[in-house]
């Protein structure tokens, strides 16, 4: 059998991507996730372990019968509004879960994690340009979350020895262009299967949350990175740290920023269709403006996020949009 990586989260949308590039790359990916806020579907590119994040007996039996050399841990809970009303519910299931598996993973002996982490770690920034070096000062809840667990990574490396791939991802967007898996969530909060849903008359509107933030049109600003980009670079982390390199920190996003409004211009002419929207109040804990200096990932890693431009976005979205989903 071809080497395993424990994929935590691999039944949701950037697992699902994750474990397809990971099989395509060679490697069993040994999907571990408790569908809470995945799709049994999803999960079409190796084994699948059912199993809580929180459950340390059973992540030693799953270490324990596929002896994964490295583990990619997407699996959290990932909605800012959300985390702002019930952050208990982040931190335990976040951080505490976090602690769990990297406990687990140890005990073990697997000692390289990839670990999904956010720009929302480093909160506003006053239109700066976000580094890998930029203070990280989070505006909520899931941001905070992140961030504890990155320090829990650095910590666990001093006394253990684990070694970490951190990437710091930007507004993730997009879907397998051959559209075996896609985006799905369960309530959707993201813009573009928002607005997909709002153009196909789905949804009555799309509300643009905030109009008055202080940038050209009024709207926020965030960097969009494809799905199958983003997956591309995990699979190059996995290499990282096969190769016996330090750990490191990588932002993934493009350096460009679109505001909401552009997004929405852009995706009405992509689609050729109407985009109704409607003005909404701000969003709490968004960040005005989130966009990636993401030079590191290029020279250090060889990351060409090639597919990342929002006409190939949009209209993969909009292929999985109109044909793909999941029943289960
Ligand atoms: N947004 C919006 N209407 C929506 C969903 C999102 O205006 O129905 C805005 C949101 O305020 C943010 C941007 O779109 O400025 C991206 O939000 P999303 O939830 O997709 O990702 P986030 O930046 O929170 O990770």
């Amino acid at each position: 059998m071809s080497t395993p990586i424990l994929v935590t989260g691999g039944a949701g949308y950037i697992g699902s991507h994750a474990c397809k590039a990971l099989a395509r790359a060679g490697y069993t990916p040994v999907t571990y996730d408790n569908l809470a806020t995945g799709w049994r579907d999803a999960v079409k590119f190796g084994p699948f372990e059912k199993g809580d994040l929180l459950d340390r007996d059973r992540l030693d039996a799953v270490f324990a019968k596929w002896q994964p050399a490295a583990v990619m841990h997407f699996a959290a809970l990932s909605q800012v509004g959300e985390s702002m009303a019930d952050p208990g519910k982040y931190w335990r299931n976040n951080v505490c879960g976090s602690l769990t598996l990297i406990e687990a993973a140890v005990a073990a002996g697997c000692r390289d994690i990839v670990f999904s982490s956010t720009c929302a770690t480093y909160g506003d920034q006053d239109g700066v340009v976000l580094d890998e070096n930029c203070a990280q000062e989070p505006l909520n809840a899931y941001g905070a979350s992140k961030r504890a667990i990155e320090d829990m990574l650095v910590n666990f490396g001093a006394s253990h020895g684990l070694r970490h791939v951190i990437f710091r991802y930007f507004n993730v967007a997009g879907a397998d262009p051959e559209g075996e898996v896609g985006e799905h969530h369960q309530p959707e909060t993201h813009l573009i299967p928002l607005m997909l849903d709002a153009i196909d008359g789905k949804r009555d509107a799309l509300t643009i949350h905030g109009t008055d933030y202080d940038t050209p049109d009024g709207t926020c600003i965030r960097d969009y990175v494809h799905v199958m980009d983003l997956v591309d670079a995990h699979v190059l982390g996995v290499k990282w740290l096969e190769e016996g390199k330090d750990s490191r920190v990588f932002n993934l996003g493009t350096g460009t920023g679109f505001s909401v409004r552009e997004v929405v211009a852009q995706s009405g002419r992509i689609t050729n269709k109407d985009v109704p929207v409607i003005e909404g109040p701000r969003r709490p804990g968004d960040a005005v403006a989130l966009v990636s200096g993401s030079r590191r990932a290029g020279e250090e890693l060889g990351w060409r996020p090639d597919r990342s431009t929002m006409e190939t976005m949009v209209r993969d979205a909009w292929r999985w949009h109109q044909s793909g989903h999941y029943d289960g």
